[in-house]
């Protein structure tokens, strides 16, 4: 591991710059891509292919580590099963550690649903916080809803029966992460960094959502062997600024999420009349924020599902662009549900968006829960990657992680495989929203992204040519190279 390369050759190299375009060698040379080698040995990857390293643009850095200490309930289906992890977890647990769990999917579950009551049943001493899949609500037992009484604003009408809503639930997870140690942060680092390198993703952009915690990651950023792109999470340009960070933000919410019935719609939910979702921001609120920014050079992306809350992003995004003169690139994150002439408008002033595909593998398929939520009429809107391509937009793909896993060829693949066939992009272009556009979202296309020479030699090996019509799902990487050194590897040699 880690020696120098200074050539590949033996299969294609596909350079991402255009569709079909491969190279048979390319030269390295001081961890760039050369017209002449450096020092190091050639890698053969006969029977292979090289692409740009994989780049994931949306990723909840520390809490997808975090989330591999806590219990995952996503695939547990009934409720006496989820009962039994968690009180096995209860048992092996350290008295007073509060319990996180996360994964919890009551669409997946028969009969009986999760309650104060039925955790009050597992402990009443042991704190137990149970967040929902969609991370956009939660359940807590009495000893955990004491704890945020003690210790937070929430009322305790905000938390009746144990279950904690939306805004109630944002302060309940920002409490929960409060408790987290620096031990705990580089441990969880460290799983992060192993699980990206064996889905062939050298990049995160890592969202950050605590000063501490983001300094800390700019800390222990040079001894990764991932690169990251830090957003803080935060709604501090300034601290930003301070920090040399061209940009702010991430999952800060405009809206909610389609799962929770808070994605902001601006008809109601099918499944729920008299629900237009929740807007968190005054559109005021939102046009200042852009402003501000620009006028400092930085680049916010900010949460945006429902097309109430996508609105509300275009038209901050058109006011700023008014008052000074110019647009900027910012970035709306999921933009899922969107009009055509919504799209037309994020184009005319060079708005980008960070989609994540595997949201529509997971939630779009017939009778599945965008369906549920959203009618079939109203469904055929969601997640419009060929119009929003076609249209001009630049497109970049995330995971959400830890909401779904880092896995750029699964994101490949769900965006191949659109549940809405009209939606379908090629598979070179769902390549190029985890290469070649993951980076050009954040200015950094003049250095990675692509094979030419001058960038940064940073590829991911697959074992089979994904490019060339071969089965997304069953390719496996099997070489991550950052800056001509092989960085992970899953093979003995
Ligand atoms: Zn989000
Ligand atoms: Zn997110």
């Amino acid at each position: 591991m880690s020696s120098d390369i200074s050539a590949i050759t033996g299969g294609k190299i596909y350079t991402m710059k255009h569709p079909g375009d491969f190279l048979s060698k390319v030269y390295i040379k001081n961890g760039r891509i050369s017209e002449t080698p450096g020092d190091g040995d050639t890698l053969d990857i006969t029977g292979k292919i090289a692409l740009p390293a994989f780049e994931d643009t949306h990723t909840h850095f520390f809490g997808t580590g975090l989330s591999l200490t806590q219990l995952d309930i996503s695939e547990l289906t009934s409720l006496s099963d989820i009962k039994d992890a968690i009180a096995e977890m209860v048992k092996n647990r350290p008295k007073g550690r509060i319990i996180g769990i996360f994964g919890y999917a009551p669409e997946n579950i028969e009969g009986e649903e999760l309650s104060g009551e039925v955790l009050d049943s597992i402990s009443i001493d042991t704190p137990i916080f149970v967040r929902r899949k969609d991370g956009h609500s939660s359940f807590g037992n009495s000893a955990f809803i004491r704890l945020l009484l003690e210790e937070t604003d929430i009322k305790p009408d905000d938390v009746v029966g144990g279950f904690i809503p939306e805004r109630a639930h944002t302060i309940a997870d920002r409490f929960f992460s409060s408790r987290i140690t620096r031990e705990e942060l580089i441990e969880a680092a460290a799983k992060v960094e192993k699980i990206a390198l064996s889905n062939g993703c050298l990049t995160l952009h890592s969202y950050v959502p605590k000063k501490w915690w983001l300094k800390l990651l700019l800390e222990i950023a040079p001894s990764l062997k991932i690169r990251v792109v830090p957003y803080p999470e935060i709604e501090d340009i300034e601290f930003a600024t301070s920090l040399g960070l061209g940009r702010v933000g991430g999952c800060i919410l405009l809206d909610g999420s389609f799962g929770s019935h808070t994605a902001a719609l601006f008809e109601p939910y099918a499944d729920d009349p008299n629900n237009l979702g929740i807007l968190y921001k005054t559109d005021e609120e939102v046009a200042s924020f852009f402003t501000e920014a620009q006028e400092k050079g930085v680049q916010v992306a900010l949460h945006a599902i429902g097309d109430r809350a996508v609105e509300q992003f275009i038209q901050g995004a058109e006011e700023a662009c008014l008052r000074l003169g110019e647009p900027f690139p910012h970035i709306i994150e999921h933009c899922e549900l969107i009009h055509p002439e919504q799209i037309e408008r994020m184009a005319r002033i060079g708005l980008r968006a960070g989609v994540q595909p595997t949201f529509d593998h997971l939630w779009g398929k017939p009778g599945g829960m965008y369906e549920k939520r959203l009618g079939k009429k109203r469904k055929e809107l969601l997640n419009p990657f060929r119009d929003m391509l076609d249209s001009g937009i630049l497109l970049a793909g995330g995971s959400d992680s830890p909401i779904t896993p880092i896995n750029p060829l699964l994101g490949i693949y769900s965006a191949v495989h659109h549940n809405n066939p009209t939606q379908r992009i090629s598979t070179f272009e769902a390549t190029s929203l985890f290469t070649s556009n993951a980076a050009k979202l954040v200015f950094q296309g003049d250095v990675r992204g692509t094979v030419e020479v001058g960038k940064y030699a940073d590829f991911v090996i697959l074992d089979s040519d994904i490019l060339n019509g071969e089965d997304i799902l069953s390719a496996n990487p099997v070489m991550v190279i950052r800056e001509g050194k092989i960085i992970f590897s899953n093979t003995q040699s």
